[in-house]
């Protein structure tokens, strides 16, 4: 037997959403990508630094991506030195997971939210600590003070799309010992978010992706903003080049163009909230979403039913199979006319 690591040997590894082959056939909202283009000023971006023949492609891009993080920093309102950039937010769970917890030491996040937080520390040899929700998503059993390294607050909360009040994440920064990393990977698509707090209390972390409200999931994008103790950790383990030439330059010009990314986010909040409403009309019960995708749960519960009457009809949704979200499907956002068509589709189910 090869030599692994007992714990690498043992573990799962994370699933993520199924990706169909034939991807042109689906409506596929299963994985909350951004139905519309990246801003063309991406694909510009892209082209130029490619050039005539690609042959910037024979140099090594700037390491710490200095262009994208400046960009960044100036439209989060912090100094560069507070902000990092990685290839996805995943790349930087996982260093958040590598710089603060060693093996045997434990982590947390509120179940349900992102498992994959759970499989980072798997490999790391962390313990896992989860947190239920309550009827208020309260979160239950939580100590007066959490002595773990890190918790993962998800908020948005993915898959249930709630969003916790700014009050109460403040007050979750007092009661972890550790660090609160707030994975904002939807925190565009809702009304407020915790970057304020990273101000105020020097253990939060706030996480951030391009790949929902920028439509950059294909080029792997991520950022996060803290105090610069935290930003230099990161950048000492992360990848030297984490970012190749090209994903630096759609960076910089997805960021850059905030008119287009507003209009974008707009549209599916718009069809979000229109969309939800039709549901509940045709009596499914859906959690006001601040994501999006959104929560909701068909009149007899029954989840697996809807997933596999939807899929035979080849729209691809979110099922779950742990028994606390079974009875329900996480949709994502798409446009206009697949809700449409997805809404009639459900309506035939019945
Ligand atoms: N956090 C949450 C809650 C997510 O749903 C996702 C996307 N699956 C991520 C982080 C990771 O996003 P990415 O690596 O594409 O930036």
């Amino acid at each position: 037997m090869i030599p692994l690591r007992p714990n690498i040997r043992n573990m799962t590894g994370y699933v993520p959403g199924f990706q169909p082959r034939d991807e042109q056939r689906w409506i596929k909202l299963n994985t909350n990508e951004n139905p519309y283009p990246p801003s063309p000023r991406v694909r510009a971006a892209i082209l130029a630094e490619l050039g005539e023949d690609g042959a910037s492609l024979r140099q090594y891009p700037d390491p710490p991506s200095t262009a994208a993080r400046e960009e960044a920093a100036r439209l989060y309102g912090f100094d560069p030195s507070w902000v990092i950039l990685a290839n996805g937010s995943d790349e930087l769970l996982n260093n958040l997971i590598r710089a603060f917890a060693e093996a045997g030491e434990e982590i947390a996040y509120v179940q349900p939210s992102y498992s994959y937080y759970a499989t980072l520390a798997e490999i790391q040899g962390a313990r896992v600590r989860t947190f239920g929700l309550g009827e208020g998503w309260d979160l239950l059993d939580f100590p007066p003070r959490y002595e773990g390294k890190l918790f993962f607050l998800t908020n948005p909360n993915a898959p249930l799309g709630f969003s916790y009040p700014p009050a109460f994440i403040e007050e979750l920064a007092g009661r972890v010992s550790g660090m609160l990393v707030v994975d904002e990977a939807y925190a565009d698509f809702a009304d407020g978010n915790a970057l304020a707090l990273v101000k105020k209390h020097e253990n939060v972390v706030v996480t951030r992706t391009l790949s929902k409200s920028y439509a950059l999931a294909g080029m792997r994008l991520g950022l996060a903003v803290a105090r610069p103790e935290v930003i230099e950790a990161l950048d000492k383990i992360r990848d030297h080049y984490n970012l190749d030439r090209l994903a630096q330059a759609a960076a910089l010009a997805a960021l850059r163009d905030q008119n287009y990314f507003r209009r974008a986010v707009e549209k599916i909040r718009t069809t979000r909230d229109w969309f939800s409403t039709e549901l509940r009309v045709i009596g499914y019960s859906v959690i006001p979403s601040s994501g999006n995708y959104l929560f909701a749960t068909p009149p007899d519960r029954n989840g697996r039913r809807v997933y596999d009457a939807l899929f035979a009809r080849h729209i691809l949704v979110r099922h779950f199979s742990d028994p606390s979200l079974s009875h329900g499907l996480r949709i994502s956002i798409g446009t206009r006319e697949e809700m449409e068509a997805t809404l009639a589709a459900l309506k035939e189910i019945g």
